[in-house]
């Protein structure tokens, strides 16, 4: 969920006294340039998606304010630039780790070490099913669970100190954590057994916390985006309401493209 405060007294930029072309025809350099300053100022280039394309960046500012996508300056887009607003800047922070750890292939495989005796057994597995396929739906990649031998991510319920130097920490406090993509435990999630793992809120929702984990599996950090799966503080939302938020979905696909078959 994204929401923009519009503070009314920061600047107006109508009240600049731009004349108002009768005709205003093919958008000209001034306008142009108006628009790079606009995007300059409020969309600033992310380092993170390597140089953007002036389309691309009009493309991020008509999707934050969910404008009709087009790439271009239009009218619809010039309005918008000129509505009074905050000055602070419309960044979504997605992270990545140092280094941008990723898988190199798009087939990974999971494997439960152990189950929460929480839970059936049967609801657990579909209930991870469900975790990964948040970002199956968005990237390239592809999930499968083995039950024997190698896999990519392991999955592990523990409490207190289970051998990786990150001790869980009984009921509350820290739930979760996983390991950003590399060999060993590289991509593996451990979730703390001291919580109440729960289909939906009677507990710890594992549906919210599990795609959270494989956020960071995929090599994802935490952004500051409130209502971003990858935020780090945890609140529960009905898992049927679920939606992946556009600074996930851009996080992601800066590591892993976006799904090939859908675009
Ligand atoms: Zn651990
Ligand atoms: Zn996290």
């Amino acid at each position: 969920m994204k929401f923009i405060l519009l503070c009314t007294v920061l600047f107006l930029l109508s009240s600049l006294g731009l004349p108002i072309p009768l005709k205003p025809a093919p958008w000209g350099s001034r306008a142009l340039s108006q628009m790079k300053n606009y995007l300059d100022r409020f969309f600033p280039p992310s380092n993170k998606v390597g140089d953007q394309t002036l389309e691309e960046r009009i493309k991020t500012m008509q999707r934050f304010f969910h404008l009709t996508v087009t790439g271009k300056l239009n009218s619809e887009t010039e309005e918008m630039m000129k509505q009074p607003r905050c000055g602070v800047p419309d960044v979504m922070d997605y992270t990545t780790f140092p280094g941008r750890p990723k898988w190199r292939k798009t087939y990974l495989t999971y494997r439960f070490i152990n189950y929460t005796p929480d839970l059936p057994r049967s609801v657990v597995n579909e209930i991870i099913k469900k975790a990964f396929k948040v970002w199956s739906d968005v990237t390239p990649l592809k999930f499968q669970q083995v039950f024997s031998g190698e896999a990519d991510i392991l999955i592990r319920f523990a409490r207190y100190a289970h051998g990786d130097s990150s001790p869980f920490d009984g009921t509350g406090g820290i739930l979760a954590h996983a390991f950003a993509p590399g060999l060993g435990i590289g991509g593996d999630a451990h979730f703390d057994e001291d919580e109440r793992w729960s289909e939906y809120n009677r507990g710890v929702n594992l549906f919210l916390v599990a795609a959270h984990e494989f956020g960071h599996s995929l090599g994802l950090g935490h952004t500051n985006v409130r209502g971003a799966l990858m935020y780090p503080i945890y609140y529960f939302i009905n898992p049927e309401a679920f939606r992946l938020s556009y600074d996930d979905r851009r996080g992601i696909q800066s590591l892993y493209g976006p799904k090939r078959d859908n675009f």
